[in-house]
Formats: structure tokens, sequence, C-alpha cells
């Protein structure tokens, strides 16, 4: 959906390799995963989140870079949900014993979904995944899918929160962006979610094709006149592999770019939303739990056409990726194969892939979480560390990890800093997980 999966704008690092298979493990089942040479030692693990990925859409939006495909046709729905359940089976023996702490169904657009096969899915996970009491279950939803009744039936389903792609209220701004739905459609969308939900997420995005700032504002002042709890707002980005990177369409220059973003963190602010993330912000009590949980580098079972997982194990962190093309996705795991990859993070990742959840927090995180979370001693990215803090990046504070408004300002700069040493040894950590604020994961 819009940016909400969209993945919070994954910061651009240089020299990040292409997508790499050196440690596919391909057909095997399960993968198989070379231990690294020097592991991590876990005393607790990480909360676990679940994610699960629903990769249909009505169209493909021209500058959407996510596992998103065009539906041509039905959604093959029951399929796919009885997919997604075995393929959660398959994945029950990595996370014996632990507790889900949130859900959230991303995609493409999972509104596309009726409301029973939600039900059934949200059902068949909880019959197979213990949730933590009041666990955050998020949907996310495309204004152009809206019907009243659905999102009713999707709360009596179990969903507690639902985040809504509108990107913009303005009737030219949407056509320019080949979004499927209007303005009209986006409002009667958001006062609908707002009633029958409460915790809802507003997706918008600025630095449109010929934006100006007040045209920025104006789209902010109707999100804002819903009172949302939670709002991501994210700066159009042109990604490789999209419509809009081969033919880019008219944008605001840097300095019009820099205004309007000014103009929009002010404004929310000025209305008592904490900018708490990169992209993200909410009211008091609304973070999203679920992206908290990406960003404190916890761990992530992703289920679905494309997913992203991160599972701790008591010596070792790894990482896996489903088969991305649905209809392969849906043979294989038919063959029980779901996975297309899977690796073990190195010590040599390991500071780069936390430093680049953690610091896109504002408030940052505690400095004892690194080695909660990764399983290493901080002393691993003593070097890094000290560079950042000599260079205003990092606040010299030793009990948290959190960087100074520059930054926050200059965050890639900042975590080029934890990159690996060597180009050779670097992996594409997959920043584009989906987040609403996320993005990418997305
Ligand atoms: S931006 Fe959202 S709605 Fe558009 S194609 Fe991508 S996932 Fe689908």
């Amino acid at each position: 959906m819009g940016t909400d999966n969209d993945a919070p704008q994954a910061p651009r690092l240089p020299a990040r390799r292409a997508s790499g298979r050196d440690d596919h493990t391909g057909h095997d089942r399960p993968a198989k995963v070379a231990a690294p040479s020097s592991g991590p030692s876990f005393i607790t693990l990480p909360p676990l989140a679940l994610y699960v990925h629903l990769p249909w859409c009505l169209r493909k939006c021209p500058y959407c870079d996510f596992n998103s495909h065009e539906a041509r046709g039905e959604v093959p729905e029951d399929a796919y949900v009885a997919a997604l359940l075995r393929d959660l089976e398959l994945a029950l023996p990595k996370v014996w014993g632990r507790r889900v702490v949130s859900v959230f169904l991303g995609g493409g657009t999972p509104s596309l979904f009726s409301a029973a096969a939600i039900d059934r899915l949200l059902a068949g996970i909880r019959a197979r995944l213990p949730l933590v009491p009041g666990a955050e279950v998020t949907l996310e939803a495309n204004p152009g899918t809206f019907e009243r009744q659905k999102f009713a039936d999707y709360f009596a389903a179990g969903v507690n929160r639902l985040s809504l792609g509108i990107q913009s209220f303005d009737a030219a701004k949407l056509r320019a962006l080949g979004r499927v739905h209007d303005g009209d459609e986006a409002r009667r969308a958001a006062e609908a979610a707002l009633m029958i939900f409460g915790n809802v997420n507003l997706d918008l995005m600025y630095a449109l094709p010929e934006q100006t700032v007040d045209e920025a504002l104006g789209d902010l002042a109707v999100a804002l006149s819903f009172s949302p709890p939670h709002l991501s707002c994210y700066h159009l980005t042109l990604e490789p592999n999209t419509l809009f990177f081969k033919a880019p369409p008219p944008l605001p220059d840097e300095d019009t770019s820099a205004d309007i973003e000014g103009a929009v963190q002010a404004t929310l602010s000025r209305a008592g939303y904490s900018h708490y993330e990169t992209s993200a912000y909410a009211r008091p009590g609304y973070p999203c739990q679920h992206n908290l949980n990406y960003w404190q580098f916890g761990d992530y079972l992703g289920i679905g056409a494309g997913a992203h997982s991160k599972l701790s194990y008591a010596d070792r962190i790894e990482r896996e990726l489903r088969w991305k093309q649905p209809k392969q996705y849906l043979a294989k795991l038919a063959a029980d194969d779901p996975l297309q990859e899977a690796h073990a993070v190195t010590r040599d990742e390991i500071g780069f892939e936390f430093m680049l959840n953690a610091l896109r927090l504002t408030a940052g995180v505690p400095a004892a979480g690194f080695g909660e979370r990764t399983g290493y001693s901080l002393a691993l990215v003593a070097r890094p560390l000290r560079m950042a803090i000599d260079k205003g990046l990092l606040e010299a504070d030793p009990l948290v990890l959190k960087p100074t408004p520059l930054g926050r300002r200059f965050l890639n700069d900042l975590l080029e800093l934890f990159l690996p040493a060597s180009p050779a040894r670097r992996r594409p950590a997959p920043t584009r997980i989906h987040l609403d604020a996320t993005g990418t994961g997305r």
C-alpha cells in the first residue's frame, strides 16, 4: 500500500552490492545456513513479530518498487491463505515457545482480500502461534478498495489497527501518482477507519509532482482534520525499477522539497505529534508497535511471497527471504519449500544492520540494547561509534545510542560509518521491510 508498507525511505547508502545470492540455499528444505565463524550469544531472545505479505494490487503505481503485482482477475485468496498457513506451520519449529507481540498484514493491497479470508487467516495464525494479550494487529488498506462494511468485518476478525494508503487528498496529485482512488474516497475511507478502528495510520507523501509548499500543507490539513493517532509522511523518491525512474515526473526542486519537509515537520509538531522516527509521527501512546520492533532490532517472521524474516537463536541470527513471485510462491509452498534464500548474519554485518534500524529513531535506543539484540558486545562497533561522536552525528552519551539533530539530517553519512570494512563482505540488508511507516519495508 502506498508508502505505509513502503518503507520509510530506506537510507540510500553507497556501495551496497546488488542482491547477492552468495549464501543462497536454494531449494534445500529447510535451507542450510552456514554459521558465521564467530557468532553471537543470546541469553534471552528479542521480541518476535509476525509479518504477512499479501502481494496483489489493483494496479501498479508508477513509483512503487515493492513486491506488488497487478491482480489480473480474481485474487486466489483461498489458495493463498492456505499457503500462508502452511508457510507458518513449516516455520513453527524455528519459533517454538515464543509469543508474537504484533502482526502486520502488508502488501500489496491486503484490503483486496475479503473479510472472510482475513478472518480465516487471523484465526489460523492464532491457532498456530500464541499472540500476547492485546497484540497490535495492523492491516494495510487502500481507499480504492474501501467499503465501510468490509472495514467493520476486518475489525470483527481481529484487526485492531488500520493503515490507510492515502498519499494525497488532491485529485490532480493522485492522478499524477497513478493512484486508483480520488480525494473523496480517501476522505470517506479515513472517516470510516477512524470511526471503526480508532487506531489508524494515514500514509501521506510529499514533494509530489509540481507540488508547492501550500499544496503539501493543504493535504496535511485535511489529514489532520481527522485527528489520526498516527501519520506516516514520506518524501516521494524515484526508485530504480519503477516507471517514474524511467520517465521522471516534474518534481519540485531540492529547495522546495526541503521547504515542504520543514513545513510538514513544523505543522505536525505544532499539532502535538511526536516525530519519533524518520517518517513516522504519533500522538502520545500511538507509535506503531510493529515497526518499533523492527527499529529496535527485534525479531520478525515474515510469511508470504517475498517476505523477509530475521530470527535469532541462542548462537546465531538468520535472515530469510520467501519466493518472490506469487505464482512461484504458491507452487513452492505446494512442495513445502518456502525459502528462496537464507543466510546467517555475520559479525561484520551486524553493527551496520543494527544501526540502520536503531538510528532512525529520534530517541535512539539504550546502549545496552545493542548487546541484547545482536548478541555481541558494543565494543564490536567502538571505532565507528567514536567517529560518529567526533563528527557530531551521535550523542556522546554512554547510556544511549542516539543521533544528534545533525546525525538525523545526514543519516546516510552516519550509517555509512558502520558499513562492513570490506565491500566484498557487504550484504544488502532488507531495509525495505514493510513498515507503516516501511515501509521497506517494506
Ligand atoms: S504503492 Fe501500494 S498500492 Fe501502489 S502498487 Fe505499490 S503496494 Fe500497490
